[in-house]
């Protein structure tokens, strides 16, 4: 990975808002900057240098995940506070930009106090903007993270039987994601059965669930450091007309929208796109979410895909971006119908980066009497 090459992107960034110096605060930032992986560690970026700020715990690691990277290891008893202080004093930096939407308040008033003469200015979204055009080794990732949760996805489905309770469901897929490379899940993985599949964020629960006709799973791998976020409705059992209808409408959805990425296009637009479907079925109420949003060292980040949000300026697909298309439609208390894809915007349109089956007859699974 070229993390030169991204903190250089940053300093041009910085130049532009006239930014002498950005101290960076969030984690994922820190890592997309530089590699490393450790927690309760900032990396000072300013327009000659760069420093990160770590103690003792991560010295070995940041040694091994970012050879040659200027670092202070600040000693014990000593608080972050006073480790930035003596960096940005020493790097002549007088117009500092702090993550607005990461520094805690308390932080904040800690280091306004020690850091009299210099000019503090709140920033939201400049490492997150670099983050949002992946570049060709993060899109081997990405590829990487959705390769094993589709495995694993394949072994929970091979193995599925109606007795199973959606906890047990959930267990098998976080274990065959690992068997199959991923350090773990990208989140806890949901697997919600019946009327519990119109909860979209439902947790497991120790319910059989041959119980009912539907089974919705959204689960994800982390292949280290890039996630990957999948969903896919399962049917079993005497499935009636009317859900069945409901899946068609959904991934009609997923179609249109995804046939509307390419560059140049308002994220709002593709969300629209689906969004039409939906309520030309006449259940535009019940698609109560965004369409997706992008994917990359965090499960959301952005662009988000949703609709347009008043004073906001639309953002543009550009190509490198990748993001989830996920519709739904829920109805408390009887079913909800979820399909997410991976999508990336390429510089004539978009490749689908996910590939498990989703047509109709393919979601159906057969289990034994
Ligand atoms: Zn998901
Ligand atoms: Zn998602």
């Amino acid at each position: 990975m070229d993390y030169a090459g991204r903190r250089d992107r940053l300093r041009r960034l910085l130049r532009r808002q006239g930014l002498e110096g950005l101290l960076v605060t969030d984690r994922l930032n820190v890592t997309y900057l530089t590699g490393f992986t450790g927690e309760d560690s900032f990396l000072l970026v300013w327009r000659a240098g760069e420093s990160l700020l770590t103690d003792a715990r991560f010295s070995q690691q940041v040694e091994e995940e970012c050879p040659g990277l200027e670092v202070v290891v600040r000693p014990v008893g000593s608080t972050m506070v006073e480790a930035v202080r003596r960096v940005v004093r020493k790097a002549h930096v007088g117009l500092l930009g702090l993550e607005a939407e990461n520094v805690s308040v308390g932080f904040f008033d800690r280091i306004s106090a020690r850091l009299s003469g210099v000019e503090l200015v709140k920033t939201t979204g400049l490492v997150e903007q670099l983050r949002q055009i992946k570049q060709p080794e993060e899109l081997e990732r990405i590829r990487r993270a959705i390769g094993q949760a589709e495995r694993a996805f394949g072994a929970m489905r091979a193995g599925l039987q109606g007795e199973k309770t959606e906890l047990q469901l959930a267990h098998e897929l976080e274990m065959h994601v690992r068997a199959f490379g991923a350090i773990g899940s990208s989140f806890s993985a949901i697997v919600a059965s019946g009327e519990r599949s119109a909860l979209p964020h439902a947790r497991p629960k120790p319910i059989a669930v041959g119980l009912s006709p539907i089974l919705l799973v959204d689960w994800g791998a982390n292949e280290g450091l890039y996630q990957s976020d999948l969903t896919r409705t399962l049917f079993l059992g005497k499935i009636s007309a009317k859900l069945r209808r409901v899946y068609q409408v959904v991934y009609q959805a997923q179609q249109k929208a995804i046939a509307a990425i390419r560059p140049g296009v308002p994220a709002e637009e593709v969300d629209k796109a689906a969004r039409q479907v939906i309520a030309q079925a006449g259940w535009g109420k019940r698609f109560g979410h965004s369409l997706g949003h992008g994917l990359g060292l965090a499960v959301h980040e952005g662009p988000r895909l949703g609709p347009a949000r008043g004073n906001h300026s639309p953002s543009l697909l550009r190509p490198g971006m990748v993001v989830t298309v996920e519709p739904g439609v829920y109805w408390p208390g009887w079913a909800g119908v979820r399909i997410e894809d991976v999508v990336l915007v390429t510089r004539t349109g978009h490749e689908v980066l996910s590939s498990l089956p989703k047509r109709w007859e393919e979601v159906i699974v057969e289990t034994r009497p």
